[in-house]
């Protein structure tokens, strides 16, 4: 036990357990789904040119926010069950600053949004019609952004649905993206159009700093997508970087935040949720509860897909 009772200072390794630094390669940026490769484009053109780590997770994150054809972020994505497509996102940067919407409706890019929020508003969080309101005083445009593939999907769900939100784990999947730069900053970033046909007015742990997005300078950063109530419940992407900063890796930092929700669960049947996570050095990794999981890696050397290593 060291003498501060089993906590280890700040960016320290444990010297009890061995373990060794994992090596990095900096700068990379990682993102959740196969979506995620096309998005780490975007944020790769800003690192590969010594930009900042928060420019490229906005960047990066617009990709998906953008495609009509991605149905669970951004335009195009999947409304709750009284039809409406509400967003949620946030983001954080190297210096603790972070900004966030929820249920916001009508703006594509609800990330730009986020960042708006953080840096020119007082406030951390804004919700519903009042995060609207500001992204409109900022010029964003209004638009609907319910397409008709999504409303037939909306339709047909309803004809059968018994109004029931469904939790399962297709009807969902966020983008997360974490990314340190050149410089050695860490950036994140997560935006969704949340659960498909959730009750209106449900927020998950997206838009939630601590929840879909932690960033600590001084040790790492993740993002979390899957089940927004189980993530929430133990402050998922926060649990993470602080795993790291007791001398996980990335991976094990992951599967440990998994292993919590697991042993919160007397059945984790049917819930997914998985993690990314990047470390001060550059190293990265991931961990989900299921098989399916996947997150995309973009560095100098790298442009992959990973099928995340899981519990069940
Ligand atoms: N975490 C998101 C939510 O609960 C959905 C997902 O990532 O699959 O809204």
């Amino acid at each position: 036990m060291s003498a501060l009772g089993g906590f280890l200072p700040f960016n320290k390794w444990s010297q009890e357990s061995n373990a060794q630094p994992p090596k990095g390669n900096k700068p990379v940026v990682v993102s959740t789904w196969n979506f995620g490769k096309e998005a780490n484009k975007a944020a790769w053109n800003i690192l590969s040119g010594n930009g900042s780590a928060l420019d490229a997770v906005e960047a990066g994150a617009r990709v998906p926010e953008g495609n009509p054809d991605i149905r669970t972020v951004g335009y195009g994505g999947r409304p709750d069950r009284d039809g409406f497509v509400t967003l949620d996102a946030c983001i954080m940067d190297q210096n603790d600053q972070c900004g966030s919407v929820a249920a916001l409706q009508h703006i594509k890019h609800p990330i730009s949004v986020a960042r708006k929020v953080k840096e020119e508003s007082p406030h951390v969080m804004l919700v519903a019609d009042g995060a609207l309101d500001f992204a409109v005083s900022q010029g964003f445009e209004k638009e609907d952004l319910l397409t008709e593939e999504s409303r037939k999907d909306w339709e047909a769900w309803k004809e059968d649905a018994d109004y029931s939100p469904e939790i399962n784990i297709e009807n969902h999947d966020t983008i997360g993206m974490v990314a340190i730069d050149s410089k050695g900053n860490l950036s994140g970033a997560c935006t969704t159009s949340g659960m498909a046909w959730k009750m209106h007015g449900r927020v998950g742990d997206s838009p939630l700093i601590g929840s879909g997005l932690f960033v600590d300078n001084d040790v790492g950063a993740a993002a979390a997508t899957g089940l927004g109530e189980e993530i929430i419940r133990v402050n998922g992407s926060h649990l993470v970087v602080e795993n790291m900063r007791r001398g996980d890796s990335p991976e094990m930092a992951c599967k440990h935040a998994v292993e919590r929700i697991v042993s919160k669960n007397d059945s984790v049947d049917g819930i997914q949720v998985g993690f990314i996570a990047v470390n001060k050095e550059g190293a990265y990794g991931g961990y989900s509860i299921q098989e399916g999981f996947s997150f995309a890696v973009r560095n100098s050397k790298e442009d992959k897909l990973v099928d995340a290593p899981h519990l069940n």
